[in-house]
């Protein structure tokens, strides 16, 4: 496809643009972004955003999907103008919104075509069609329906019809030409007719193909941009014979590119979590969430990477999203995630690490929480992972007594430090807070001539069980100096037998 032109941007009035998910179970990294780039788009325009659930596949359908999608749509701060509410209602005057009860509206718009000349209906038996796919793969032809049924007589269609003979409506793909339109993203785009399938528009069961659902409906709620997944750019052309053949005007189109594994392949559930919820669950923020998924194949031409809602508002720009894959980077989820947590207000923090904690059975409220959070939240990546990171706090903690030994040191000299420590502690009389237990045992270190490493390194495996966790001046702090000394003597006693 000719990659050239690129589609103008426009001064925009009256735009509606639409989120079109299926229900099929779980909403995808990528679906997020669609939804995102739409709503990004709608507001910048002053324009609609449209939430419509194409649920036609019944075979694909998960109960509770829509509701899911819906919570997760708040969750993250992208509110609809239109579509099916939490509360069971429908918000907007094109609805219905949900695909599935809109069936007599394709019926009738399939017999339309159909009148028209430009569907017809099609008998052929899966058999047959099998059959036809497996010839045209044996001589390295395209697949695609042979027309069999293209030039059926009327008589011999009513025939049919009338002794219910199973079958489908498919379009009447004109033989000769090309369709061509202009993508927003992806610039002209040309397709040979010869090669698009007459696809089928009604399956045997009555319900519509995504083609026509989504055409129709894009239509009839008066869609002006359909921003989607780089994956139905083959599709458009399909659409595009459609809009014709029913004598309507396509909107614009922008597809936005695929979401990839950091190998290049297609981002997949095989490497890794494609579901927001599961992103949710384990405590990536909401708004770290979406501000990550924007980057995902536009950036705003400059170094800044942290945006919020309304900020991306002012700057994203659909004329800029770029053609190539975009590579799903967890590493930078994380790091994004941990930029959030670091500033986000101490407060807030706590509340939202509370039901982390209360899930791994750590409850704890009030200022000890608020210190031990401030404590962690520089090392924290996602929330999930803060259960585990304060444990030490909340139990005494359990670990190798090989690693109170500090580099090139020896047991004997660490238990030694150890002594003197809980000698030095259990006869401290200074106000038992960071800043003094810090200065005095410093002042010890120099009086004693010990070095920071042989007694600090011991000092803080023992209050916190690990080699990478906050300074033992803080931990001291807040475990008290009983609990303290408690710990120092543990660890002599793990390291040194007494
Ligand atoms: N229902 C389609 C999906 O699941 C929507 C495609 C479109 O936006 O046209 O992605």
């Amino acid at each position: 496809m000719p990659k050239n032109k690129k589609a103008c941007p426009r001064t925009l009035s009256g735009i509606r643009v639409r989120f079109a998910p299926s229900p099929t179970g779980f909403l995808h990294v990528g679906s997020l972004r669609t939804a995102l780039y739409n709503y990004l788009f709608a507001r910048q325009n002053n324009g609609d955003f449209i939430l419509r659930i194409e649920d036609t596949d019944r075979t694909r359908y998960v109960e509770g999907a829509v509701e899911s999608l819906l919570k997760i749509l708040t969750t993250v701060g992208l509110r609809w103008d239109e579509g099916p509410m939490l509360d069971g209602k429908e918000k907007g005057k094109f609805g219905p919104y949900v695909q599935s009860e809109r069936t007599k509206i394709y019926k009738k718009h399939a017999e339309e075509l159909i009148e028209k000349g430009h569907a017809y209906h099609c008998f052929c038996s899966a058999d047959r069609l099998e059959k036809l796919r497996e010839t045209q793969q044996a001589n390295k032809l395209p697949t695609m329906y042979d027309g069999l049924c293209r030039g059926l007589d009327k008589s011999i269609i009513a025939e049919k019809l009338k002794n219910n003979q199973p079958h489908v409506i498919r379009l009447a793909v004109p033989k000769e030409g090309s369709t061509n339109f202009n993508d927003v993203v992806r610039g002209a785009a040309a397709f040979e007719n010869k090669l698009i399938d007459d696809q089928v528009l009604v399956k045997s069961d009555g319900f519509p193909t995504y083609h026509l659902a989504n055409v129709v409906d894009d239509h009839l709620m008066e869609i002006t941009d359909v921003i989607r997944g780089d994956e139905w750019l083959s599709s458009t052309p399909k659409h595009i014979l459609l809009y014709k053949a029913f004598g309507w005007t396509p909107p614009r189109f922008a597809h936005i590119p695929l979401l990839l594994n950091p190998d290049k392949s297609k981002l997949s559930k095989r490497q890794g979590d494609v579901a927001v919820e599961d992103y949710l669950k384990k405590g990536y923020l909401p708004e770290v969430l979406i501000n990550f998924v924007a980057l995902l194949g536009w950036n705003p031409g400059t170094e800044q990477e942290i945006f919020s809602l309304p900020e991306l508002i002012k700057v994203f720009d659909i004329t800029k999203v770029h053609q190539a894959g975009a590579v799903f980077n967890l590493e930078k989820l994380d790091w994004m995630n941990c930029e959030y947590i670091k500033k986000m207000p101490l407060n807030e923090l706590v509340k939202i690490c509370q039901p982390f904690l209360v899930g791994a059975c750590l409850e704890v409220a009030g200022q000890k929480l608020e210190n031990i959070i401030g404590l962690e939240r520089e090392r924290l990546k996602k929330l999930i992972d803060f259960p585990a990171a304060v444990e030490f706090f909340f139990k005494e903690p359990r670990y190798d007594a090989k690693i109170l030994i500090w580099k090139k040191s020896d047991q004997k000299t660490i238990c030694s430090r150890l002594k003197t420590l809980i000698k030095f502690y259990d006869t401290f009389t200074w106000d038992w807070s960071e800043q003094w237990i810090e200065q005095a045992t410093l002042d010890l270190i120099i009086k004693e001539k010990l070095e920071n490493g042989t007694t600090l390194w011991p000092m803080r495996v023992a209050l916190s069980g690990r080699e990478a966790s906050p300074g033992p001046f803080a931990i001291a702090e807040i475990l008290g100096k009983e609990e303290t000394i408690k710990r120092l003597k543990a660890a002599l006693a793990l390291l040194c037998g007494k």
